[in-house]
């Protein structure tokens, strides 16, 4: 039997942080033997908000695939590849755009929200079809299952209704990818926004070395509405605690749960939490950073992994491709 795939990536607009790993890494990581695993850096999609800015790709694409080695991504297992370098995706993309409508686009939530953090004040035409671009790059793998944060279940939701249209129109060639949506949903920033996102600048990344994650910790949001530390706080929604969930060992949990019950009883200051908080993330981000420097210090390795997998998922792609023209049948000359 062939195993199924996994689909799903990121923009390499910067280094890859703590909500990353709940979202999408964690299970990644943890699916990497069941699935045949395909993680797409999606570089074309860094230009519906960030189009100037292609210069900076090259070094951001280069560190995150040391984060993804770094947290146990395997590179002999996953295909790692480079959206802009396979341009059956773009093909596709535009055979797609075909199969969804424009007030669908303009409804997606995702799109508020990036054009605020973006400021953009009139979306493009790319920015508008990030979904459809995003289907292509599923499909194009026929991705049976999409990892992602909770920002991304309104677009695989368009993948499927495409994948579903295609199949009805032409011929049945593609699967209803799943999502999967990490334990956390979406982690917080650190700043106390709803999301931890690298256009904010309220993250802690995973390459941030002890004393960064010291410093970003200890002047990080907590309760609003506690004044002193003999102030009853509250523990949901605080990012102190929320990271305390996500990323304590089970040793640590007896811990946290009296720290929430003092917390909550004015009986321990935000300092003190922090501080252990500090421990707890450094704990969780020591192996990560020794296998990242394993990995940096072995040259030309990102190269070999990025070169590989592009090669593989080009394949991939061109099958899909052929079987897509059939099936509507552009196969002109045979
Ligand atoms: P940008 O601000 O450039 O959009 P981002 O931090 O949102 O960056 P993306 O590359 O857009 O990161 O997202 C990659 C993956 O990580 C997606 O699956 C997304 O849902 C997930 N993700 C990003 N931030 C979080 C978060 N704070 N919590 C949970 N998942 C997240
Ligand atoms: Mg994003």
């Amino acid at each position: 039997m062939t195993m199924k795939r996994i689909l799903t990536g990121d923009r390499p607009t910067g280094k890859l942080h703590l909500g990353h790993y709940v979202g999408s890494l964690r299970n990644r990581i943890k699916l990497q033997d069941e699935y045949e695993c395909f993680f797409i850096i999606a570089d074309l999609h860094t230009l519906t908000t960030k189009p100037e800015k292609t210069g900076e790709l090259k070094e951001n694409i280069h560190q995150m695939v040391l984060d993804y080695l770094s947290v146990g991504i395997d590179p002999q297992k996953a295909t790692i590849y480079i959206q802009s370098q396979i341009p059956e995706v773009t093909e596709l993309a535009i055979i797609f755009g075909n199969l969804t409508t424009v007030p669908r686009l303009e409804r997606m939530p995702t799109l508020k929200d990036v054009m605020r953090d973006a400021e953009i004040q009139i979306p493009s035409y790319g920015l508008l079809g990030y979904p459809v671009l995003q289907a292509a790059d599923i499909l194009m793998v026929k991705g049976d299952l999409v990892p992602v944060g909770k920002d991304q279940q309104s677009h695989i939701e368009v993948t499927r209704e495409i994948a579903r249209d295609f199949n009805r129109t032409y011929a049945p060639v593609f699967p209803e990818p799943d999502v999967l949506v990490g334990e956390v949903p979406t982690l917080p920033g650190t700043d106390g926004a709803s999301k931890m996102s690298k256009s904010k600048g309220n993250v802690i990344n995973l390459s941030d070395s002890a004393e960064e994650v010291e410093k970003k910790v200890m002047s990080m949001y907590t309760d609003p509405t506690r004044i002193k530390a003999t102030d009853p706080g509250h523990v949901e929604g605080n990012p102190v605690f929320v990271y305390l969930d996500a990323f304590g060992k089970e040793s640590d949990q007896a811990q946290i749960a009296e720290y929430k019950k003092l917390y909550t009883t004015g009986q321990v200051g935000d300092i003190e939490v922090k501080k252990y908080l500090v421990k707890v993330l450094n704990n969780f981000l020591d192996p990560i950073r020794k296998k990242r420097a394993e990995y940096e210090a072995q040259p030309g390795l990102m190269e070999k992994v990025l070169k590989g997998g592009t090669e593989k998922a080009r394949k991939e792609a061109q099958k899909t491709l052929v079987e897509v023209k059939q099936a509507m049948k552009l196969d002109y000359f045979g």
